[in-house]
């Protein structure tokens, strides 16, 4: 069984030194837990929170201990669990061929619904806080314009087309021609901004949006949120999701930032946490699957082969390697 553990706490940049891959057997489920067979793994930025000694909103890893995450797996061995060998199911396990669970810290998984990686994607975590922070936090009203960070991402490609669909104009900030491509030609966004080739991120989104700025998702922070800040129209909703551009700085940055629009735009910034909405789970995914049945809602999905390649998957996200969701495919079904 092979299985990654925290090697050592990087400074800054995570690599691959982060990272140890262990062989060891395959471990015995206990009584009630099931065996799991991993199918596939989820890498996400708050991970790199977890890497750290100090509190996040996540506990963070122990050094030589194991690094977990979602992960969508076959139960190998059920061992009263309340599953049934066979059953696909979810859950945060190890980054593993092989880990364990108690049955209640798993979920099924309908592989009839949806393919099964949704559950990890637009169905799945990242679906859910773009659903909880786009109407419950940026809360786009028809005619709004909607600006997003990391749109091209798992959480913003879905948060963009959810502003869509409440009848907002919607801008998208993505670091690639690529990106951009994906964001105006298959979901459907106004507009898409190449930052990674813009000087004057205030320019490009004045060009953008003309009118200005009624609700702004924001997944990446630093100059682009600066930017967008001097463009809030009066009584602006701006939903902090994730802050990816400073991640991995060893310092966070200080400095004169866009804070006094906010006083004469009456602009409200609210941070969440996508599971303050946990008691809401069930109606967030029973809707996006609705919404992707129906054809209303796009998914990408970018799949990194072999558990072994789970760092490079891993440190892919803060170069912006992925479109859509990132995830690493371990075994096959
Ligand atoms: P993504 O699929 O969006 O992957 C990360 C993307 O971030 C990359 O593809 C890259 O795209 C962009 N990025 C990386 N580094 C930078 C940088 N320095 N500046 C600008 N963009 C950068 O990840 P997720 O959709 O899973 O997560 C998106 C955000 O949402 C993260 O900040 C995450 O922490 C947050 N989050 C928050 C939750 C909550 O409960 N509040 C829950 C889940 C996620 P590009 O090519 O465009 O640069």
């Amino acid at each position: 069984n092979r299985r990654f553990v925290l090697a050592k706490r990087p400074d800054g940049k995570p690599d691959r030194e982060t990272f140890e891959r262990r062989e060891e057997d395959v471990p015995e489920p206990e009584p009630g837990e099931a065996l799991i067979r991993t199918l596939y793994l989820s890498v996400d930025p708050y991970m790199r929170g977890r890497m750290n000694a100090g509190e996040s909103y996540a506990e963070p890893w122990a050094v030589g201990g194991p690094l977990r995450g979602g992960v969508v797996g076959e139960v190998v061995d059920a061992n009263g669990s309340g599953f049934e060998t066979g059953d696909i199911v979810t859950g945060n396990l190890e980054w593993a061929d092989y880990a364990t669970a108690p049955g209640s810290d798993l979920q099924p998984v309908d592989p009839d619904l949806a393919p099964i990686s949704t559950a990890l994607g637009v169905l799945g975590m990242p679906g859910r806080t773009a659903y909880f922070g786009t109407r419950e936090v940026a809360r786009p009203q028809p005619g709004d314009t909607f600006v997003v960070t990391g749109a091209a991402g798992a959480v913003g490609s879905v948060a963009g087309q959810l502003a869509s669909m409440a009848g907002a104009r919607v801008v998208g900030f993505a670091g690639s021609e690529e990106k951009v491509a994906f964001l105006e030609d298959d979901l459907g966004f106004d507009v898409g901004i190449d930052y990674s080739t813009t000087d004057d991120y205030r320019a490009a989104l004045e060009d953008a949006a003309p009118d200005g700025v009624d609700a702004y998702f924001d997944n990446v922070g630093g100059e682009i949120t600066d930017a967008v800040f001097t463009q809030l129209n009066v009584d602006a909703r701006v939903a902090i999701c994730g802050q990816i551009s400073l991640y991995n700085a060893e310092e966070l940055p200080t400095g004169p930032r866009k804070l006094p629009t906010l006083i004469e735009k009456r602009a409200r910034v609210e941070g969440f946490l996508v599971g303050d909405f946990a008691p809401r789970f069930e109606e967030a995914t029973r809707n996006l699957g609705r919404w992707v049945s129906a054809g209303d809602l796009e998914y990408r999905e970018t799949v990194t082969e072999g558990l072994e390649n789970a760092p490079e998957a891993f440190l892919g996200l803060f170069e912006g390697e992925n479109i859509g969701k990132q995830l690493v495919k371990v075994g096959e079904r």
